[in-house]
């Protein structure tokens, strides 16, 4: 069961559902099955539309060479222990190293410098979504922590100051909002103590979701860089009175564990509850036979419906597996609404709507189905919003000593005077991370007793 043994659950509805193949003999990677598949395509798709209001799409190579992955000294330091080499083309040693990309700034940024000449350029907005490489050494996890992230949407601006950039970042944070409560996650949007911040960036704002078993998942970072690559990489613009100016930039990316998100905090002990938005099927159509029936007439009703919802992903599953069976294996699928129909409704001209995410069934008459089936798209995801959004509330709790938070589920908040020495030690004695400032109250640090109205969020991260 989910509350008992969130992993093993997790693990379980990977493969039941379709999700992932766990069985490709590479530690970390793993295989989408074309209903994952679908379901991430969906859901990048949704997250592409809200990015192509602002940026454009983008490709760049997978092969990084070795001098500009170790151009900026922060950056690398952060990723050394962590990237694939390829070394050989065939027998021959190659001269240069190449990387797989752990993130891009390395491939995209000489590119910048190459394109950006001057004010007339900026800004650049642009984005890919790409697998990139790392060699993690942690225990592995599908969607969660991979060797290889096969699904790393990563946006990269540049702009002419310091002001704009953080205006991107502003623009980035909405973005995300918006994508995560059209999925129904909530989320903490936080920024990052200065010693978790990316490697390479001014500062990091991250969103981060609770998970069943009370843990965090970082779910999207977005990296304020100032000038810090620009210099590394001489991404210059001539200004307005002629002279050369460094380029302000910004990055921040979103990876498949939006979808672990979607299937954790949505799913249940059936199996997943998806968001219409992104379910693969959003309506499965399901004739109920009876010994004495008319079973061509239940099948042309199913028929006719399956037209007159056409502007949703429906499915008529009228092959002779019985019902029961039929309503196991959609549920597991996470399907968000089930219409029944049988004789009794033909000839009523009804038919019997079950959701996914309350189990409730109506009678809706056939002539109004089509506009409460819209109406019902809307609150399964209301529901299953507002319940994931209670659970996580109900999850974040003030403590007054680091103590407090440990060996427990969720998000904590305690009185922080700021300091590096004193986060750092919060984090020690709660066994838990600093994931960043969380609403101020009057109060006194928990380590070093100074008054403060900071306070830290506390929680352990995946
Ligand atoms: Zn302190």
């Amino acid at each position: 069961m989910k509350s008992d043994n969130f992993s093993e659950w997790f693990n379980e509805l990977l493969v039941d559902a379709k999700i992932m193949d766990v069985r490709y003999p590479i530690k970390g990677l793993y295989v989408w099955f074309p209903f994952g598949f679908t379901l991430r395509k969906l859901t990048y798709d949704m997250l592409r539309s809200l990015l192509d209001r602002e940026h454009e799409e983008t490709y760049f190579p997978l092969l990084i060479p070795e001098n500009e992955l170790l151009k900026e000294s922060e950056h690398i330091k952060g990723f050394e222990e962590e990237v694939f080499w390829v070394t050989r083309g065939g027998s021959t040693e190659l001269e240069v190293p190449l990387a797989l990309r752990p993130t891009s700034e390395t491939a995209i940024y000489p590119m910048f410098s190459i394109w950006i000449r001057s004010h007339a350029d900026l800004p650049i907005r642009i984005y890919q979504i790409v697998n990139t490489f790392r060699y993690e050494t942690k225990h592995t996890r599908p969607l969660i922590r991979l060797r290889e992230i096969t699904s790393f949407k990563e946006a990269h601006t540049a702009h002419t100051s310091w002001e704009e950039a953080k205006k991107q970042t502003e623009a980035a944070v909405a973005l995300y909002k918006e994508f995560y409560d059209r999925l129904g996650i909530p989320y903490v949007v936080s920024r990052r103590p200065q010693w978790d911040r990316f490697p390479g960036a001014n500062y990091t704002i991250a969103f981060d979701t609770l998970m069943p078993d009370g843990k965090s998942l970082q779910i999207g970072t977005i990296h304020h860089l100032s000038t810090n690559f620009a210099k590394t990489f001489d991404i210059t613009y001539e200004d307005r009175s002629g002279n050369q100016q460094y380029v302000n930039q910004t990055c921040y990316g979103i990876s498949e564990r939006c979808i672990a998100a979607v299937i954790s905090v949505h799913g249940d002990d059936k199996g997943l509850v998806l968001p219409p938005e992104v379910a693969p099927t959003q309506i499965v159509i399901i004739p109920i036979f009876t010994a004495q029936a008319n079973s061509e007439a239940v099948l042309k009703a199913c028929n006719e419906l399956k037209h007159q919802l056409s502007r949703y992903r429906v499915v008529l599953d009228a092959d002779d597996t019985r019902p029961g069976a039929k309503f196991y294996k959609w549920e597991k699928q996470g399907v968000p609404v089930r219409i029944e129909v049988g004789p009794r409704d033909i000839s009523k001209r009804a038919v019997t709507l079950v959701r996914r995410d309350t189990g409730k069934k109506e009678v809706v008459e056939r002539s109004k189905l089509q506009a409460r089936v819209a109406e019902v798209m809307t609150e399964v995801l209301n529901t299953i919003a507002e319940r994931a959004q209670a659970v996580l509330r109900s999850h974040i709790v003030a403590i007054e000593t680091p103590e407090q938070a440990k060996g427990k589920k969720g998000f904590f908040q305690i009185s922080w005077c700021g300091s590096e020495s004193c986060g750092l030690q919060l984090q020690e004695l709660s066994e838990a991370d600093v994931l960043g400032e969380a609403e101020p109250i009057e109060g006194r640090c928990a380590v070093c007793k100074t008054p403060t109205n900071v306070r830290a969020f506390l929680a352990r991260p995946y």
